[in-house]
């Protein structure tokens, strides 16, 4: 039986999306028509995921919407911003009503938690790929993270722990097999990250620079070293490593937590004068270096040796 055809599922299944402030026309016409609340700066981010590359084509359809909105997510935390609207750009390589059925729910329900209105798109075949463009505001009074503020001197922060999407991912994959409870906790940790706007708006006033670690540690490091043109020292044995990490690959985990990627956690920096700032916050960050004079180089050692990791952050090309 053929499935829906491309009017009748953007109506089926994308246009009863609950519309959010500032949404003046949602989905529906050639263009949405938003209003930005008052004295905001927009922050606006776009990712796309491929089948077979950034997830299994054959994955839960619900998980993939849910990781997809949330990786595009993370970008708007680690800036500070605050979700506003998204769209979607849907390719499929056919319709297939139950698959639409359980992608909409995934991404319409992860929508509603982070309080994101859907607000257009484009449905188009070829082979399966999800594109999200989000959009949040910065208040005017609220400083956004920037990747290129960082300072000689600084210290490097990084949220929650390292590692356990990275050893998840041969399990997520198929590629190595545990029990069913350690696999539902791989699925998630791969998943469903945690975008960290919480932890980012309690930074915000005092951190020089931040991004959100989806290539791994050292390679995001890298990105603000270079936007700030310093570079790091990074102390391998501080990284907070995921106990799932550690449960899913006992040998590799340390490597996993500084060069695996999709944690989707924040790596940041702090002059030493606000330290005390942060301490007094109580927040679940680990202080795992400092800034250096330098060109744009992440420095790291173990126990005062240095210290090389197997692999690099991931790249296309
Ligand atoms: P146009 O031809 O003007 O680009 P389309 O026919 O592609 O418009 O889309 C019709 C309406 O449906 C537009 O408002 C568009 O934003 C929305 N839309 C299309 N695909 C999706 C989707 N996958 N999710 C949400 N909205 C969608
Ligand atoms: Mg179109």
């Amino acid at each position: 039986m053929p499935g829906p055809g491309e009017f009748q599922i953007i109506r089926d299944y994308f246009t009863a999306a609950p519309q959010g402030p500032g949404v003046l026309l949602g989905i529906g016409d050639d263009c949405a028509l938003l209003q930005a609340p008052q004295n905001t700066i927009l922050a606006t981010s776009v990712d796309t995921l491929v089948a077979d590359v950034h997830f299994p084509a054959q994955a839960d359809p619900a998980k993939i919407a849910a990781r997809a909105l949330r990786v595009n997510l993370s970008d708007l935390a680690a800036m500070n911003a605050t979700p506003l609207w998204f769209t979607l750009a849907l390719t499929l390589p056919h319709s297939d009503a139950l698959w639409l059925q359980q992608f909409s729910q995934g991404l319409l329900e992860t929508a509603a938690e982070f309080a994101i209105s859907l607000v257009g798109g484009d449905t188009t075949k070829g082979p399966l790929s999800i594109t999200i463009q989000v959009t949040g505001s910065c208040a005017h009074t609220a400083k956004p993270l920037r990747r290129d503020g960082a300072k000689v001197g600084d210290h490097v922060f990084v949220s929650n722990s390292l590692g356990a999407a990275a050893a998840a991912l041969p399990f997520v994959l198929g590629q190595k097999t545990t029990d069913n409870k350690q696999l539902q906790q791989a699925q998630n940790a791969y998943y469903l990250p945690q975008p960290q706007f919480a932890l980012a708006e309690a930074i915000a006033p005092f951190a020089s620079s931040a991004i959100d670690i989806s290539d791994g540690l050292i390679a995001d490091l890298t990105h603000i070293c270079t936007a700030s043109d310093v570079s790091a020292e990074l102390t391998v044995e501080k990284i907070p490593v995921a106990v799932l990490a550690r449960q899913l690959n006992t040998n590799h985990a340390l490597q996993l937590a500084a060069s695996g990627g999709d944690d989707y956690q924040l790596c940041f920096t702090i002059a030493e004068q606000h330290l005390p700032l942060l301490i007094k916050k109580q927040l679940p960050v680990t202080c795992i270096g400092q800034l250096v004079a330098g060109k744009g180089n992440v420095h790291c050692s173990l126990n005062g040796k240095p210290w090389r990791a197997q692999q690099t952050g991931f790249q296309h090309f």
